[in-house]
């Protein structure tokens, strides 16, 4: 049995011996752990009253404390407690062996696991990239606010995602309360594409935003209008680039309604428009259709923010 633990929980002035369910003593500092932790702050408080002090099994001069978490689960959760300059915080990488001493830490009111965890869910980069797996592993920390947060990101991906590291962390219910807000989020989202209420209301009349009918304002635009009966704004049929980014646009958000993709798909068409030969079309593009994906954008996310993830945690 290994009984010897490693750096800095081998350390010749510690104060007091934790020994693991595996039998590990690991020699460690109280100051570390009660900064850390109310629970082994009132611990080592406890007055040492005589009859309890000739109980208390003592080695090299240190009271030896059973603990039940095996070794290894120990020697994470103790890494937590010491200061940073000892412990890293956890990446993605790692933040799956965390979720094995998130249980100890909770029993010990550790609050600083958890928080680091949250923290590691809660970039940005990460939530971008990674949302499945955040989603996983918020959801089987039991991490409201963070699995709320990535189920929201994964709206990026499709419906039906591919396999994704850590799938194994939920449950098959995690999985169809996700898919299920997925879907609702889509369907709420599809609204958008079919009234467009929301775009006459913002620019109020047709000179508000001309550029949509280049063709008709503009003798030096020859982009055309597509005759399309879905797309008619004050009953004119807007100029034909802008209906072919909204025809995309709408049969891609049913499968991922987030603002996100009308934003990425306004500058393939920026540069569609850009490489095109209007002159017209050309010079205003960017300006116009990236005031006009953002306001798409805002509209999806106020359409997805009242649907809820229907989970208990
Ligand atoms: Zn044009």
């Amino acid at each position: 049995m290994e009984t010897c633990p490693s750096a800095p929980f081998d350390h010749v002035k510690a104060d007091v011996i934790l020994r693991s369910a595996d039998g590990v003593e690991f020699r460690v500092f109280k100051l570390f752990l009660s900064l850390a932790s109310p629970f082994f702050e009132t611990l080592f408080e406890l007055p040492q009253a005589p009859e309890r002090a000739s109980d208390q099994e003592m080695k090299d001069g240190l009271a030896v404390i059973a603990m039940s978490e095996d070794s290894k689960t120990l020697d994470s959760f103790l890494r937590f407690c010491y200061p940073s300059t000892l412990a890293e915080d956890p990446s993605l990488e790692n933040l799956t062996d965390v979720l094995s001493v998130l249980a100890a830490a909770r029993k010990y009111s550790l609050d600083l696991i958890e928080r680091k965890v949250c923290q590691a869910l809660a970039n940005p980069k990460v939530l971008e990239t990674d949302p499945l797996r955040c989603f996983a592993i918020a959801r089987n920390a039991r991490l409201k606010h963070e699995t709320i947060t990535a189920a929201r990101h994964t709206l990026r991906q499709p419906l039906i995602p591919a396999w994704f590291a850590d799938i194994e962390l939920i449950t098959a219910s995690d999985l169809l309360s996700l898919l299920t807000y997925h879907k609702q989020c889509g369907i709420a989202v599809r609204a958008l594409t079919k009234d467009f209420k929301w775009i006459t209301d913002h620019y109020r009349s047709q000179t508000g935003c001309n550029w949509l009918f280049g063709p008709y304002y503009d003798g030096s635009c020859y982009c055309g209008q597509t005759p399309d009966g879905k797309f008619y704004l004050w009953d004119t049929h807007p100029v034909t680039w802008w209906t072919t980014y909204m025809q995309e646009v709408s049969e891609l958000l049913a499968d991922r309604p987030s603002g996100d993709l009308v934003r990425k798909e306004a500058e393939t068409t920026i540069q569609k428009v850009r490489s095109g030969n209007c002159a017209a079309c050309s010079n205003r593009v960017k300006e116009v259709m990236t005031e006009f994906s953002d306001l798409f954008a805002q509209k999806i996310e106020e359409a997805v923010s009242p649907i809820e993830l229907q989970m208990d945690f």
